[in-house]
């Protein structure tokens, strides 16, 4: 920085164009990345809370840059949408995916993430319907997590979609549910399977506090549409606790475990006899 107030013009000018070079090569990264097989699948266990059995796994998308490193999706999934390119990425990562759960135990379940743009292309689903033909991979263990953002898109054509998946035993959880505004509305417009509480409230999670009765509140409406829930962001044994008196979920988190990848879920799997 210069040390002259009268040079504040000079001082941001270079910053802009770092963020502009910075951007451009998050750009071209990303375009390069799919292709060069970059982006790879981490994994999060789903546990049965009242079993403690694990019910499957979580697909978060990771970016093994060269320049960047390790990445995030918050940072590249975002710029992926702007640039056109989160089809092919997303779909990419998903066939990874369901190659490695195709070689867990048939028992466990697969949860991938899907982005509301996604939802706009009408052959979505006929593109995920082919992936698990091509992978004879049952469509029942296979789970589509869509956030509440979804509900600004054509809801005609997200609910037809849903639909095509569903009937062919495609599961559909209603991700992050108690953010953002619609989360309702939501609810009533499209045929979900299940409903995961956003990690926020389960985070603060305390005995009687304002986030224990909001979760409460969320289960009484999962038990009364017969919609079975997800708690996120499970990060110590009280909150775990506080969950299970409450009633039947799954859950997930780090007290689990990080995300990981392919290779240390099939140790994991392996030490576990789910292979
Ligand atoms: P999400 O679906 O809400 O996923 C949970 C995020 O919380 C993950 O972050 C996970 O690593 C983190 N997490 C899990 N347990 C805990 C915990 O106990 N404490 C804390 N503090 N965090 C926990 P991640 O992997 O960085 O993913 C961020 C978001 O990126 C995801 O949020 C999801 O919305 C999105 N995402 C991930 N993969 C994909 C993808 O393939 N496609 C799309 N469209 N979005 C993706
Ligand atoms: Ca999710
Ligand atoms: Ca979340
Ligand atoms: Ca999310």
């Amino acid at each position: 920085a210069k040390k002259h107030g009268k040079n504040r013009y000079f001082w941001f000018e270079p910053v802009m164009e770092t963020e502009l070079r910075f951007r451009g090569e998050m750009e071209g990264g990303i375009r390069h990345g799919i292709t060069a097989g970059e982006f790879v699948p981490y994994y999060e266990q789903q546990i049965d809370l009242e079993t403690g059995k694990l019910a499957g796994f979580e697909m978060l998308a990771r970016w093994n840059s060269p320049t960047f490193g390790l990445v995030r999706p918050d940072v590249f999934i975002p710029i992926a949408e702007e640039i056109g390119l989160i089809s092919p990425l997303s779909e990419s990562l998903i066939e990874q995916a369901l190659q490695d759960a195709k070689t867990w135990d048939p028992s466990l379940t697969l949860s991938v993430n899907i982005s509301p743009v996604q939802l706009r292309d009408p052959w979505f689903s006929q593109r995920i319907l082919k992936l698990l033909v091509k992978h004879n991979f049952p469509p029942q263990r296979l789970d589509i997590e869509i956030t509440e953002s979804c509900l600004h898109e054509n809801v005609g054509v997200v609910r037809s979609m849903i639909t095509s998946l569903k009937n062919q035993g495609v599961t559909i959880s209603l991700d992050d549910f108690g953010t953002g505004y619609s989360s309702l509305a939501q609810l009533r417009s499209l045929p979900f399977d299940r409903i995961k509480i956003d990690r926020s409230f389960v985070t603060e999670l305390k005995d009687a506090n304002a986030s224990a009765k909001i979760i409460r509140a969320i289960i009484s409406l999962g038990d009364g549409l017969e919609m079975p829930i997800t708690a996120e962001g499970i990060e110590d044994t009280n909150i775990l606790n506080t969950l299970k008196a409450m009633g039947r979920l799954k859950g997930q988190g780090y007290l689990y475990g990080k995300p990981e990848d392919a290779s240390s879920v099939h140790q994991r799997l392996e030490r576990e006899n789910l292979l």
